[in-house]
């Protein structure tokens, strides 16, 4: 019988198990123009902790009781819709589940890119389009540019750290623990600051990027950005993607350097990747091409079964993946 996750209760502060219920789907018979797809990946990602809490925001809240949602890869097992048969390989929102039942018109067939197919769950998916504007459109990154970028051995900061290099940018990322900064620095990176090493940030940062920063893209918040604000050049320009130091504490973010913004008429900018979606020919293009000719490195935190769910969700919050977090179901 197939089966979803559901969000039980909302969490307060970090999410734990309890927050989330398996249950059994009922059986359904499929109507005119629908699909039943078969799972093969599913993705967690960290915007999914936003829609835990009844807020409006730009995505809705999940519902209680309901299954959630997010990014899934799966395959076409049943079809009643034109244009889709058995076997086709999917991409589509119904993910924290074993098998989805979806209009045709919510699934999109993977491009034939020759990558492996949860490729469109990460650095060919959201993840990687939001690296991709977020640097080359939003910050306006530029060959000869210093970027910082935190978050950096994460699904958006690793592919933020690689395609700044192949543009012919100075890097500099930050990650947690020894392990994942050699792991930047493999990627490329210039240089690679570990946050959790005790240093004040700042001082690191100061000490790995003496004539400044002209981008910063923002993963994290709190105190990246106030280091990111303290030495940013003037025109800097800063690409805000998240701010996930504050997603379970919602405390506010002291910012001592703020005032620099007016001085060095440094341009900040937010923004959702789905503002690109219309762009996605040029990005497949590019990062495609990339992929196949392997300048690209994919790496992958797999954890095994639907029931590994919460597990893989709640590690994006305590450092638990390197690259993209994914679920094979
Ligand atoms: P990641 O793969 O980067 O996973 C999250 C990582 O964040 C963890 O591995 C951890 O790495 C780091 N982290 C967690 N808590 C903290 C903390 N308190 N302080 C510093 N680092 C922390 O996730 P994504 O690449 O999917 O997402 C990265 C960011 O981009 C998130 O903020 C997300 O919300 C945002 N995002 C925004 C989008 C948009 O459209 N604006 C679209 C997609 C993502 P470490 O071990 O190094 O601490």
């Amino acid at each position: 019988m197939a089966q979803a996750w559901t969000l039980a209760s909302r969490p307060t502060g970090t999410p734990t198990h309890d927050n989330f219920a398996l249950v059994d789907l009922p059986t359904t018979v499929l109507e005119p123009g629908q699909l039943r797809i078969a799972n093969r990946w599913l993705s967690v990602d960290p915007y999914m902790r936003g829609r835990m809490n009844d807020v409006k925001s730009y995505t809705p809240p999940f519902a209680l009781g309901e299954p959630m949602q997010g990014g899934a890869v799966g395959e076409v097992i049943e079809s009643t819709a034109d244009g889709f048969a058995a076997g086709d390989l999917v991409l589509h929102m119904a993910g924290w589940r074993d098998e989805a039942v979806i209009p045709a018109g919510q699934a999109q067939k993977l491009p034939p890119l020759g990558v492996d197919p949860q490729a469109f769950l990460g650095q060919l998916g959201m993840p990687g389009m939001t690296a991709y504007f977020g640097l080359l459109e939003v910050a306006s990154a530029k060959a000869g540019d210093v970027v910082f970028v935190s978050a950096a051995a994460g699904a958006v900061g690793s592919t933020v750290v690689q395609i700044a290099k192949a543009k012919g940018m100075t890097v500099i990322g930050s990650a947690g623990g020894a392990d994942k900064c050699a792991w930047v620095s493999s990627l490329g990176a210039d240089a690679v600051i570990d946050y959790k090493q005790g240093a004040p940030l700042m001082k690191q940062l100061a000490a790995v990027a003496p004539n400044g920063i002209d981008v910063y893209f923002d993963n994290v918040g709190g105190e990246h950005l106030d280091a990111a604000l303290g030495l940013a050049n003037e025109r800097a320009r800063f690409a805000i993607c998240g701010m996930i130091e504050m997603y379970n504490t919602g405390a506010p973010t002291q910012l001592r350097f703020a005032a620099r913004i007016i001085g060095a008429r440094i341009r900040i900018q937010g923004f959702i990747v789905s503002d690109y979606m219309g762009r996605a020919g040029e990005f497949y293009n590019e990062m495609g091409g990339w992929l196949q000719n392997g300048q690209l490195v994919r790496e992958e935190t797999i954890h095994d079964g639907l029931a590994s769910m919460p597990d893989a969700f709640l590690g994006l919050f305590s450092g638990g993946n390197k690259g993209k977090m994914l679920v094979r179901v």
